[in-house]
């Protein structure tokens, strides 16, 4: 039996909002289709924030084009190598290379020189992932070429009327659509999210951002609260947003709600849920996500990839950081699956339908 009517927004909207005893539901009910679809392993994605310059100026991150104060870095390739055969020699089995959004040709062939020398230094074993924001059809085909085999773009909401609310002029929902559209055309496996708790955002939305990820047809998802940071423009509206617990408890229940209408696809407990509560990311993981991401960020640079405040995993060196996320995994009752690109389930589903 059905745990709610799936196509009842308002039902939905009353889930997300749940707390306590009807929270606890919702998340058992989340937790047991996600043990029936893509059971109760968990798949370990290395993450290298590449690179904090962007000519990208969202008003909610941090690392937007016009946060004078942040000091840029890109890693090098060396070291880039490195992490990589660190995560491949781990077990980590998959990585992810993200990075503020650049579009010239120096950025394009660096990253494809990269793809290519992980792939060939792993013996093809790697899983690549990108999420190296918008981009030309000719370059996401490239990049693929190279060896990445997925890509994640948040369409951060699905209303456009908010999605310009919180973008300058020449940021576009429409590009973004276009863009989620070349990715699943060039054959990717294609991720997108959504934050929750932003300035302007009202919870039927959050709502209608999780059907639509459904409607997406998305084989993958990263999604999570907004959190602050005080050199953005929307520092200005901290006081009009939900309180972290709501944003907590809106997380939970909007991944759980996810999971309910999307039961195969690979959704990732995030940073930022776990920079709300330590408890954040097993509690991601008991309810709906399958994926986590151990942070391989050169200590040096991790400091200036500061989206928001209080973003945890900036102390922590690589070994810390794997025993760190193997007791994160066991706490919320799972397993790591090492030695696996783990991909989507939903992805192969939908590459036989094709
Ligand atoms: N530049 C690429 C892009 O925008 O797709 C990838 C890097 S960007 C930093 C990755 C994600 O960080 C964004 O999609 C956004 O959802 C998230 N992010 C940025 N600022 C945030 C904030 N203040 N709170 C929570 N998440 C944030
Ligand atoms: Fe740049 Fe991505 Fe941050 Fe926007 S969210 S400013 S594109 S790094």
């Amino acid at each position: 039996m059905e745990f709610f009517d799936l196509k009842d927004k308002k039902e939905a909207l009353s889930w997300l909002l749940s707390t306590g005893e009807e929270a606890r539901k919702l998340r058992q009910a989340a937790h047991e289709v996600k043990m029936a679809h893509v059971g109760n392993k968990v798949y370990l994605r290395a993450l290298i924030e590449y690179s904090n310059v962007c000519r990208k100026n969202c008003y909610y991150c941090g690392i937007r084009s016009g946060n004078s104060a942040v000091r840029r870095y890109t890693v090098g390739k060396d070291e880039v190598l490195r992490a990589a055969r660190f995560a491949h020699q781990a077990g980590f089995g998959s990585l992810v290379l993200q990075s503020g959004e650049r579009q010239d040709e120096a950025f394009i062939r660096d990253i494809e020189e990269l793809v290519d020398a992980m792939m060939q230094q792993s013996g093809g074993e790697l899983g690549i992932t990108l999420s190296l924001g918008e981009q030309k059809p000719e370059t996401y085909a490239r990049w693929k070429k190279a060896g990445a085999i997925r890509y994640l773009l948040r369409i951060e909401t699905s209303s456009p009327g908010l999605y310009t609310r919180l973008h300058p002029a020449g940021h576009s929902f429409q590009a973004r659509l276009d863009c989620l559209k070349s990715l699943r055309d060039a054959g990717y496996q294609v991720g997108s999210g959504i934050m929750i708790g932003l300035p302007f955002q009202s919870p039927e939305q959050v709502v209608e951002d999780v059907y639509f990820l459904k409607e997406m047809d998305v084989d993958m998802v990263g999604m999570g609260p907004y959190i602050e940071h005080p050199q953005t423009p929307l520092w200005e509206y901290r006081d009009r947003i939900p309180s972290k617990q709501e944003r907590y408890d809106w997380s939970l229940n909007a991944w759980a709600l996810l999971r309910l209408i999307a039961p195969d696809i690979n959704i990732a407990s995030t940073t930022a849920i776990g920079s709300l509560s330590p408890k954040g990311r097993e509690e991601a993981l008991y309810a709906a996500a399958n994926v986590i991401m151990p942070n391989l960020t050169p200590f040096s640079c991790r400091k200036e990839y500061f989206l928001y405040e209080h973003k945890i995993c900036i102390e922590e060196s690589h070994e810390d950081s794997r025993e760190n996320i193997e007791r994160i995994i066991r706490e919320a009752g799972c397993e790591p699956e090492y030695f696996s690109q783990g991909n989507s389930r939903h992805f192969h589903a939908r590459f036989q339908g094709e």
